[in-house]
């Protein structure tokens, strides 16, 4: 691979990108990734965990891309090999996830709302994810309650509650579906995978949200990267020939 430029990267984001909507990426796409690898550094960082990252670009993905960035960096590979780890846990350290935790219980008790159902606090290694009526209520419960969230404004009620107290934690707290909201430390969006990535001066990032409130917009629109947005893994497969593949 020494025909690869120094110091430039290419990193794509997983679903949407590399691969339609929670599917599987195509022969074709684990082909031109290969091809492109031959020119270029190839990094790629998804949100998902990496046995959920591994079911979509294939078993063997932290040994066909240089870099593979798993919930969004906070594990980190290079190489075939783990070079970072990140938790929740570790970081906060167990105090204060008790005292966020408790908190939060309380509330959610105190919280009168339709109905209420099980599992409020789903504990995952880089965040938490919080859901006032309980994850495991059934789709048509669900349903009632974004509609009874979008009248009562429960979720942005709760984030503005819990933001204000536990300001001195620096957390972000992300709206998103229909029944819960995540809280994770400022920072741990996909940019945090940048920090494994000080040897390239020019990074070409693509990913399919990009926009505001879109997992991949604090990435893209970062200064140490060249952002593109991309509409499907066809998009992803043409942009990339453009502008690494394209014979002078
Ligand atoms: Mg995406």
């Amino acid at each position: 691979m020494a025909a690869r430029k120094q110091g430039l990267l290419a990193l794509f984001d997983v679903d949407g990108t590399l691969t339609a909507p929670r599917k599987a990426a195509t022969p074709q796409m684990l082909e031109f990734m290969r091809e492109l690898r031959k020119v270029v550094t190839v990094g790629v960082v998804g949100g998902s965990d990496l046995s959920k990252i591994s079911e979509q670009l294939g078993k063997t993905v932290i040994d066909e891309y240089d870099y593979v960035f798993s919930e969004n960096g906070l594990v980190a590979h290079k190489d075939g090999k783990l070079i970072g780890t990140q938790s929740l846990k570790s970081f906060l350290g167990g105090e204060k996830l008790k005292e966020f935790i408790n908190f939060t219980l309380h509330y959610i008790a105190d919280l009168d709302i339709p109905i209420k159902r099980g599992t409020f606090i789903e504990f995952r290694s880089g965040m938490l994810n919080i859901s006032p009526i309980g994850r495991n209520c059934s789709q048509e419960e669900r349903d009632e309650f974004e509609r009874y969230d979008k009248i009562h404004n429960i979720r942005p009620k709760m984030v503005s509650v819990l933001r204000e107290k536990f300001a001195h934690l620096n957390l972000t707290f992300s709206i998103g579906g229909q029944i819960s909201f995540d809280v994770f430390p400022q920072g741990w969006d996909k940019t945090y995978c940048l920090r494994y990535l000080d040897d390239f001066n020019e990074i070409h990032f693509f990913g399919d949200k990009t926009y505001k409130g879109g997992n991949d917009h604090e990435i893209f629109e970062s200064e140490r990267t060249v952002g593109h947005t991309v509409t499907s893994p066809e998009d992803t497969m043409e942009k990339c020939k453009a502008l690494f593949l394209a014979k002078p």
